[in-house]
């Protein structure tokens, strides 16, 4: 079992969604349990089978106390120069959006990224002796092409590339990396990027998500007195893919090949993961290269980077398959 110390970079926590309605209204039965004490989820259809992460958030939690737990502690690290990944992922309907508030409209409990914003800029206001450069850019990677949210072009000519530079990593020519003062400022940025997101109908969702969007928060620091003094970091909030098979969104032609390729990324970030979370492999191989979510997250993942996991699950009996198969990966990522 892992446990909270700093010195773990990657940490998970599953978040489970209450019911909605319309399972209510269908008689779908709750079959999660959750052990806030010991951090345990517990699967009671399948010989009570239990799973132990480094938080789990019933049905009943409150957005704040996801971000106050879970986040908040993090949040430090971005002013000290280390580049902090916090990520959702889980099926179409599991409250990723929700849990990261990716679909910023400034209405009702706030989700991750809004609160991650007001703190960094509340840091920054605080801080006199250190000068802040802060940008932002906002991507979504859909069958592995990279669109920049925040070109205000038409979708076909926001296309961008990833290139790998020997020295300073992964670049994005032509990336939109608008500069900001306030909060304000980037929630209005977030809330217009966020609706020029791309959806696909499929059976399960009619507003699903099948890409990944990344929000990216670079902030570059310099000491005001010696001007020497300079540290860069980054922050990625990234609402991934829903990671059902394709076979249960009853997907047919293209969309079963949207459905394949997504589960490709998913799938190496998976692996690369769980390849830092193992002492075996920490000074070896990771499959970074095997696609583009991974080549995107890299500089952020692993190293001196600290990654967060929020795991979201339905606890609805009919989701069952899928929610074991996202405690399963959560797991491998522990
Ligand atoms: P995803 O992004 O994973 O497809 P959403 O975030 O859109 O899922 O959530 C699906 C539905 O469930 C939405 O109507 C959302 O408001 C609701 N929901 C998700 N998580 C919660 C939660 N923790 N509390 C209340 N409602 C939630
Ligand atoms: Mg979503």
């Amino acid at each position: 079992m892992s446990d909270n110390s700093d010195n773990v970079s990657v940490r998970v926590a599953v978040r489970v969604r209450p019911l909605v309605q319309s399972e209510i209204e269908r008689g779908c039965k709750d079959i999660l349990d959750v052990i806030e004490d010991n951090e345990q989820i517990i699967i009671h259809s399948l010989g009570s089978k239990a799973f132990t992460f480094n938080y789990v958030l019933s049905s009943k939690s409150e957005q704040d106390q996801l971000y106050d737990r879970c986040v908040q502690p993090l949040i430090g690290n971005l002013f000290k120069g280390y580049n902090l990944t916090i990520m959702a992922y889980g099926q179409t309907g599991s409250g990723k959006t929700h849990s990261m508030g990716t679909a910023y409209s400034g209405a009702g409990q706030m989700g991750v990224i809004p609160r991650a914003i007001s703190e960094i800029f509340d840091t920054v206001k605080d801080n006199f002796s250190i000068d802040f450069d802060i940008t932002v850019s906002f991507m979504e990677l859909y069958q592995e092409v990279l669109y920049d949210l925040l070109s205000g072009k038409p979708r076909d000519q926001c296309v961008v590339e990833l290139r790998e530079d020997p020295v300073k990593g992964i670049l994005i020519p032509g990336l939109s990396e608008l500069p900001v003062k306030s909060a304000e400022e980037v929630l209005a940025i977030l809330q217009k990027g966020s609706a020029g997101r791309a959806t696909g109908c499929t059976a399960m969702n009619s507003q699903s998500s099948r890409s990944h969007a990344i929000f990216t928060v670079n902030m570059s620091m310099t000491n005001k007195e010696n001007r020497k003094e300079y540290k860069v970091s980054k922050l990625h909030l990234v609402d991934l893919a829903g990671s059902e098979r394709p076979k249960k969104t009853g997907a047919v032609g293209s969309t079963f090949k949207e459905g394949v390729l997504i589960n490709k990324g998913l799938f190496v970030l998976g692996n690369v993961i769980s390849c830092l979370g193992d002492e075996k492999t920490q000074n070896g191989f990771i499959p970074y290269r095997d696609s583009n979510l991974t080549r995107l997250l890299k500089d952020s993942l692993g190293g001196n980077s600290i990654t967060l996991m929020i795991a979201c699950v339905s606890p609805a009996d009919y989701n069952i398959d899928e929610t074991l198969s996202t405690l399963r990966y959560a797991d491998r990522a522990r």
